[in-house]
């Protein structure tokens, strides 16, 4: 049983969700006696460019000022992205972060100018026995992990969990966990506007009248699906393994580290933040959590939010929870804290 501690929220207003993320750190240092390191980096997804959902550089004052009060250096780190986009680079995803107003602190891109700096750790997994994360994690044994709560192409839902796994893995990493996920376009759907083309960065699909889909060059980054306007390009929810792959490289970013998580679940999309553009939203707001569990954090969210929408959504996701709750990562029971 882990405690997760929480405080509703139903306006996305960044000063709001700066104060509330800084309460909820100090109330799990606090009741859950976490001991800081003297350095810690905050864990955190800058939003590709156009995508108007990322928790903006203001949601993180609160903790940042927290820290330092304290006399804890912080700083940003991020790996790029498995994709062709804006932060497929260190120097252009460090452009488009300071871009994106994340000018205050230094940052870390933790799997080197192009995903080839990578540590490998090893894990007792059915699917892996060893995750390659990026070389810029090593150092610390401590982060404090802030997740934007939404819905993810494969992964059912990105949180915690999925900071931990896509998120702190090296693009080899990556590829690792996507590589048994094979989209495929829906013939009927397409309506041949190449956007997924301009999208895949290894030259798998092919446009005739409609798209096609190599599987022999797709890597599963799920760029793609993202890309298309219509919806038209789906998942094969064959997808058990992908789960299993994502919880097993979230064991082994997460496993034995002092970490505190932080998710904000509001501004719920169907995709992540990694989509260059505007996304309906899905779900109502709900709040800000915090925890030392990343498994009770995410199960919270996710069940908060079918308990308010009052339908199935991202479930899923939660075959990643089991298996990360297998492995020893985190427990799904919670006691949930809602502070006053
Ligand atoms: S076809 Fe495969 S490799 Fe290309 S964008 Fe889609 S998922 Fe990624
Ligand atoms: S983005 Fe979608 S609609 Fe456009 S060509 Fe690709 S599959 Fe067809």
């Amino acid at each position: 049983m882990s405690n997760v501690y929480f405080i509703p929220m139903k306006q996305a207003d960044e000063a709001a969700l700066s104060e509330a993320a800084a309460r909820l750190f100090e109330e799990v240092v606090a009741r859950e006696e976490v001991e800081l390191a003297g350095e810690i980096p905050l864990k955190v997804h800058f939003g590709e460019k156009g995508n108007d959902t990322f928790l903006r550089p203001g949601c993180y004052q609160g903790v940042i000022s927290r820290l330092r009060s304290r006399g804890i250096t912080p700083s940003y780190i991020e790996t790029n992205v498995l994709y062709r986009g804006s932060r497929t680079t260190r120097d252009s995803h460090i452009a488009l972060a300071r871009e994106h107003g994340f000018t205050d602190l230094p940052i870390i891109i933790a799997d080197g100018d192009h995903g080839e700096a990578v540590t490998e750790v090893p894990i007792p997994g059915k699917v892996f026995d060893s995750v390659k994360l990026g070389a810029g994690f090593a150092p610390y044994d401590q982060f404090i992990i802030m997740a934007h709560f939404k819905g993810h192409a494969e992964a059912g839902f990105g949180g915690a969990m999925k900071q931990l796994a896509m998120g702190f893995a090296a693009r080899s990493g990556k590829m690792a966990q996507h590589a048994t996920v094979n989209p495929v376009v829906s013939q009927d759907e397409c309506i041949a506007c190449g956007a997924c083309v301009e999208s895949c960065n290894y030259g798998a699909i092919e446009l005739t009248e409609t798209a096609f889909i190599d599987h022999e060059k797709c890597v599963g980054c799920a760029a793609c699906v993202a890309a298309c306007p219509v919806g038209a390009i789906k998942t094969d929810w064959g997808a058990k393994d992908f789960t299993a792959r994502l919880a097993e490289y979230a064991y082994g970013a997460g496993f034995g580290k002092r970490n505190i998580y932080l998710n904000f679940l509001l501004n719920v999309t169907q995709y992540c933040d990694c989509y260059g553009g505007h996304m309906e939203l899905v779900a109502d707001n709900i709040g800000v959590f915090a925890s030392t569990d990343p498994v009770a954090i995410d199960r919270v969210c996710i069940d908060l939010l079918q308990e308010r929408e009052g339908k199935p959504l991202f479930d899923n996701g939660r075959e990643s929870l089991a298996h990360a709750e297998e492995m020893g990562l985190g427990s799904q029971k919670y006691e949930l804290i809602t502070l006053g």
